[in-house]
């Protein structure tokens, strides 16, 4: 294997035997994530620090789309999105949704709208839906509840919530009128961000959170923006470590990019696709039987090639835009977000050929958790 460069010989090392650690490294690593073992915090930095080196960065990639292969089959699962209310009483500094941005026209989608555009993603053959919104109170557990039971009842299709931080008896609540999964990032797992970022949050009620729907055998996603300001390479090797400890059945990412009406477009520091997909790639590495998403993000920083270069660099989940069409202009959590002016039967043929001209197949069935099933 060729030598890489930016791990010379130093001191008295010989170049040979620099070359011959590093091809160990690689070798343990190959190793323990095609047989499903945990990667130290050691060789998870090894893997970040050479996300900018051509030649490892290579390796990554293919190592994980070979263990993606071995757990997760060629099948990749269909969630359509619905973007239900943009209405949100927290104030997150990176939203675009958030409740200090006064330019956005705030809306809110009733059940029979909800029902309606369920039943266009079951005919567009996505078997899961994935509601979304901001943090809107509008939706009590009770009315949350007659929407998840009403979807389950005349559709059957799997539903995932991602609605922010409840309380326990909502959340089981919820299980009971049959929610499968619940989507909840913790962001950053640096305290000092997390705080600086969430005026109105709390980390450690956030992981509680997740914790506590694990606990009641609800399907858990969490994850991570990319490239927070503040955060470094040391963060994000503690955000990788972060989603393995939580022993996730599902872990969405994407790059942080600067809303134009929020103070942070000061500090943005654009990452490259080839950075960013490294990342999804480790997570693979580091997460071989765990669902992952290509999400929307990675398509906002390569117009329409995002996404599959995540697909072909680990991930194995596509989640199509079926927010109706009327309302996505109003659901920009960040600037350049793809699919503003397609409607979801757009968005649901559009993905289809993105994913067989990759050699994949649409899953059939409802791709739930290969951990807990
Ligand atoms: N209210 C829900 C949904 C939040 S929106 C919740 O709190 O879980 C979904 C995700 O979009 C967030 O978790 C965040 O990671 C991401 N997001 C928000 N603003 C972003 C930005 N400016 N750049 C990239 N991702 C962003």
């Amino acid at each position: 294997m060729a030598e890489s460069h930016n791990m010379l010989p130093k001191g008295n090392i010989t170049r040979a035997q620099a070359s011959k650690t590093e091809v160990l490294m690689r070798d343990i690593i190959e190793q323990k994530s095609m047989n499903n073992k945990r990667l130290t915090r050691e060789e998870i930095l090894y893997l970040v620090t050479n996300l900018k080196n051509l030649e490892i960065r290579e390796w990554i990639y293919k190592t994980a789309d070979s263990v993606r292969k071995k757990y997760m089959t060629d099948t990749v699962f269909l969630r359509g999105i619905i973007e239900f209310s943009n209405i949100c009483s927290k104030s997150c500094l990176y939203c675009g949704i958030n409740s200090r941005i006064k330019n956005v026209e705030r809306y809110r989608m009733e059940k029979e709208e909800i029902l309606e555009t369920c039943f266009q993603i079951k005919k567009n053959g996505q078997t899961t839906v994935v509601l979304q919104s901001g943090e809107d109170p509008y939706y009590t557990k009770e009315k949350m509840g007659e929407i998840i039971k009403a979807i389950k009842e005349q559709t059957e299709l799997a539903v995932t919530l991602s609605v922010g931080e409840r309380d326990e008896e909502t959340y089981l609540y919820w299980k009971n009128c049959g929610m499968d999964r619940y989507l909840l990032r913790f962001e950053t797992s640096n305290r000092e961000i997390f705080k600086k970022l969430h005026p109105d949050g709390d980390f450690d009620n956030r992981i509680n959170c997740l914790k506590v729907l694990k606990k009641i055998g609800v399907q858990t996603g969490s994850g991570f923006m990319i490239g927070l300001p503040g955060a470094d390479d040391n963060d994000l090797v503690n955000d990788i470590n972060q989603c393995r400890e939580l022993d996730l059945d599902m872990i969405g990412v994407g790059p942080f990019i600067a809303h134009p009406e929020t103070e942070l477009k000061e500090e943005f520091i654009k990452h490259e696709i080839d950075y960013i997909t490294g990342v999804i790639a480790i997570l693979r590495l580091t997460n071989p039987d765990s669902h992952i998403p290509a999400t929307t993000a990675f398509d906002a920083v390569l117009e329409y090639q995002g996404r599959q270069l995540a697909l072909k660099r680990g991930a194995n989940i596509f989640m199509p835009n079926s927010t109706p069409q009327k309302y996505r202009k109003s659901y920009q959590l960040y600037p350049g977000k793809p699919c503003v002016d397609e409607s979801g039967d757009d968005c649901a043929s559009c993905v289809v050929g993105r994913i067989t001209s990759i050699g994949r197949t649409i899953g059939k069935g409802p791709g739930h958790s290969m951990k807990r099933g």
